[in-house]
């Protein structure tokens, strides 16, 4: 049975992730890996996105990390959902959250999502093909559609351009006009310039396309309203976020200067910071390379109960790299190593090669902003545990500044459920 914990801890002062796993650790024999969530930081995010950007709603892209917690501490906040599924729907609105509150932003729909989506009232999707037009024409005829078009970031981790939307030019013309003669009614523009965007004037070059398909829309008797400029906001503690706003509020401001409904959909940006893992070296192997005219090179391999199977997948995906630091610090000076995970697979690398004091069994490392891509991803293999959140903390002045907050760990009569954080339970437990 994955069991995590289903209890917030309110802290007098904000607490460094690094204090709580200590804590964690010292508490008894801890084995397995595990997460911390900070739930304030999720707080300080939102109202960072909110001071920065005000006109722009986020929708959160449920996909990137479904925890439970991260969700409910979202949905209090008040922020929207963007769902690429029946299941992801199914979640959202158990918690809760009123349809009008999703957006079904996958624009490759399986017909039965379609009509759960119809049946429970999530009016706005996305499409990005006549295909797609055709099954919603056929199973929700009063859908309101967002049109994806096709703007990619010159550089970002995870391109998405190459599966999802039309170009905007020689595409997005010829469906606005289909989906008008089959009498469906196009709402709005979305794009998603790329997972971890690095060139942030993509956004803005991104909306001029998306104002012109406004307009074009417009003349086809479409009446436009809601703009959505997707995702890929970088969910690190840098000044990322600040760069993309100042972008994003000086193109609104010239090509949509009107009152229409702005949201997004970022994942990441909401995920990644607030969770924090950790792992433990459970063996560790020295070993020695001879290299032509050179001595023989001495570097040691160590073992973590996780790996590219679990919390680091995205090593595999995206060639992530990734940062451990140690919990204890050990006095002896850096040496070269790489860190493996537990599987039986050699693929399953974590990091090839990085410098770390010499290190001793039951030692343990953290990895910081590991909420992104993480836990989503993580599989069983080998019959190794997926980890779970031992613990979620908050710091009790962020907690009582919303009220909605509040009420979440308080009564049932709070809009969120606060039953055990147990993955498979959540899947099968939610009944319509
Ligand atoms: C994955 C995805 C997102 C979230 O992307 P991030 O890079 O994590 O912000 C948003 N919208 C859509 C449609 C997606 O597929």
């Amino acid at each position: 049975m994955i069991r995590g914990c289903d209890t917030i801890t309110r802290t007098p002062v904000h607490r460094d992730p690094k204090s709580v796993i200590k804590e964690i650790v010292a508490s008894g024999c801890q084995e397995e890996p595990f997460y911390v969530g900070d739930l304030g930081e999720v707080v300080r995010r939102w109202q960072k996105w909110n001071h920065l950007m005000p006109r722009i709603k986020p929708y959160y892209a449920v996909k990137c990390n479904n925890d439970k917690m991260l969700l409910s501490t979202l949905a209090a906040l008040g922020a929207g959902f963007d769902c690429a599924s029946q299941q992801e729907i199914k979640m959202v609105r158990t918690l809760g959250v009123s349809s009008d509150r999703i957006i079904f932003a996958q624009p490759v729909k399986m017909v039965s999502h379609i009509s759960y989506a119809s049946a429970v009232n999530v009016e706005r999707m996305t499409f990005d093909s006549e295909m797609e037009l055709k099954k919603i024409k056929q199973h929700m005829p009063h859908a309101k559609l967002v049109i994806r078009i096709r703007s990619d970031a010159l550089k970002a981790d995870h391109p998405l351009g190459i599966k999802f939307g039309c170009d905007p030019i020689t595409e997005a013309p010829k469906l606005l006009e289909i989906a008008a003669q089959m009498d469906l009614q196009v709402i709005g523009v979305s794009f998603h310039v790329g997972s971890g965007v690095q060139e942030f004037e993509s956004y803005g070059r991104a909306m001029r396309r998306a104002a012109e398909v406004f307009h074009k829309a417009d003349s086809l008797g479409h009446c436009c309203t809601l703009l959505d400029i997707g995702g890929g906001f970088p969910g690190t503690r840098d000044n990322s976020i600040e760069k993309i706003a100042y972008v994003v509020n000086k193109e609104l401001e010239i090509s949509f200067p009107d009152d229409i409904e702005v949201i997004s959909e970022p994942g990441q940006y909401f995920a990644a910071a607030p969770f924090t893992l950790a792992v433990m070296v459970y063996s560790i192997k020295q070993v020695s390379c001879e290299f032509e005219h050179e001595k023989a090179k001495t570097s040691t391999m160590y073992f973590i109960n996780d790996g590219v199977y679990g919390s680091f997948g995205d090593r595999i995906y995206d060639s992530k790299q990734y940062f451990p630091e140690l919990l204890q610090p050990r006095p002896s000076t850096p040496e070269p190593c790489s860190i493996w995970g537990p599987t039986a697979d050699a693929l399953d690398l974590v990091v090839p090669a990085t410098d770390l004091p010499r290190l001793r069994v039951g030692d343990w490392l953290l990895f910081r902003d590991m909420g992104a891509y993480s836990m989503v991803l993580a599989r069983t293999f080998n019959g190794c545990p997926v980890p779970v959140v031992k613990m979620y903390y908050v710091e009790e002045e962020l907690w009582c500044s919303d009220r909605n907050l509040m009420m979440m760990n308080s009564s049932a009569a709070a809009p969120i459920l606060l039953e055990p954080n147990d993955k498979l339970m959540l899947i099968e437990g939610v009944n319509e």
